[in-house]
């Protein structure tokens, strides 16, 4: 017989879940504190979402639209999708926890990239699934390694793009590439939380390939250029019937109306992104430019953050690095979680941040 249980077990896979380390938001010293670790904007919410934010607090005591139905509208106008194929999520950390809940499980594989986002292994091993990495070149998604590494268990496959945290992208041809060799009943899952800040010719954030196939889904955040990241808002596009099935497991209010109201008024600002997108493209490239100028190797990126690696030697490397900006009031990313010990992930700040960054990491390397 066995011995009896003394407590409650979790299911198989749940303990081998690393819990995900969010940026650090506090340093030790006194004085202003650049908070460059989670790739949030600095330029703040959109005005109109914050008056729409305000004035939601008047009807805290009812239950919001379960079908967060003027976010959606919203969205659909800026974006000419139908709001029916839309469904909004505490965030798309939500919605990949639905597709992973609602299509994989024990004895399935859930497939993503050797430097993939960190939530795709945890949503995967929650429902019981294994998870199955495919190497990359050059810390870019390889389709060919992907495709290599799909299996009859194959279920899901879970593509950052542009991808967090190396910043790098693949071309649209090459998602198409991927999507065209896949088995119908695998489901691509394209993770476009930084479509907003590319501004590449052969890049498409996956609007048409969900519209003409089956088995694709976007999402997409308000956490990033929207500046909305406290509130949890994300969406995702999809086709009709993977739309009716995450309808029919997710929380019936699983977005609240101050959420709703926020994000439907910041979809609508596009002068205000449209601002947001500019800073980025002015700041990304010079943020580059300053790292490699004082010798650090910089991966190039589309998204509002960089990838630095760090030199080799005593005293230079990332954990060094970034003991010394910490002492600086920056806080950057360790990326020892990604098996990048000796890289950092920057977010393009304000000005002055990025000129802190510069200004410090020349200090670090002399
Ligand atoms: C930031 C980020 C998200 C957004 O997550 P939310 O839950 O919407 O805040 C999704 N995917 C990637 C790759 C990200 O970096």
């Amino acid at each position: 017989m066995n011995a009896p249980i003394s407590r409650p077990v979790p299911r198989p896979g749940i303990l081998d879940i690393d819990a995900y380390v969010p940026g650090k938001s506090k340093a030790s010293g006194a004085g202003k504190l650049f908070k460059l670790s989670s790739n949030e904007t600095p330029l703040g919410a959109s005005p109109k979402a914050i008056a729409a934010f305000h004035a939601a607090a008047e009807t805290l005591e009812f239950y919001p639209d379960g079908g967060a139905t003027v976010l959606r509208n919203a969205i659909g106008r800026a974006t000419g999708l139908s709001p029916d194929r839309i469904v909004c999520g505490c965030g798309s950390d939500e919605l990949l926890h639905l597709i992973a809940q609602a299509y994989l499980g024990p004895g399935d594989e859930g497939l993503y990239s050797e430097y993939g986002f960190l939530v795709y292994p945890i949503v995967i091993r929650a429902v019981g699934a294994t998870p199955v990495v495919a190497p990359e070149k050059n810390y870019r998604t390889d389709v060919d390694a992907l495709l290599a590494a799909v299996t009859a268990k194959t279920k899901v496959i879970f593509l950052a793009n542009p991808n967090n945290p190396t910043g790098s992208y693949i071309p649209f041809d090459e998602v198409r590439r991927l999507h065209a060799a896949l088995p119908p009943h695998v489901v691509l899952v394209l993770d476009a939380a930084y479509a907003e800040y590319v501004q590449k010719n052969d890049y498409e954030s996956g609007i048409e390939l969900v519209s003409s196939s089956d088995n694709v889904v976007m999402t997409r955040t308000f956490s990033k250029i929207y500046g909305l990241a406290n509130l949890r808002i994300g969406w995702l596009y999809g086709p009709d019937h993977i739309v009716d099935v995450l309808d029919r497991i997710r929380g019936p209010f699983n977005m609240t109306g101050p959420a709703i109201a926020a994000g439907a008024a910041a979809v609508e600002d596009r002068e205000f992104t449209r601002a947001a997108a500019e800073h980025n493209a002015i700041w990304l490239p010079k943020l580059s430019a300053g790292l490699e100028a004082i010798g650090l190797t910089v991966l190039p990126s589309v998204g509002n953050f960089i990838l630095a690696l760090f030199p080799d030697e005593d005293g230079k490397r990332a954990p060094d690095a970034d003991a010394f900006l910490l002492a600086h009031n920056i806080i950057v990313r360790r990326m020892d979680s990604y098996g990048l010990p000796n890289a950092l992930r920057i977010t393009v700040g304000s000005a002055q941040a990025n000129e802190a960054v510069i200004a410090a990491l020349t200090d670090f390397l002399r």
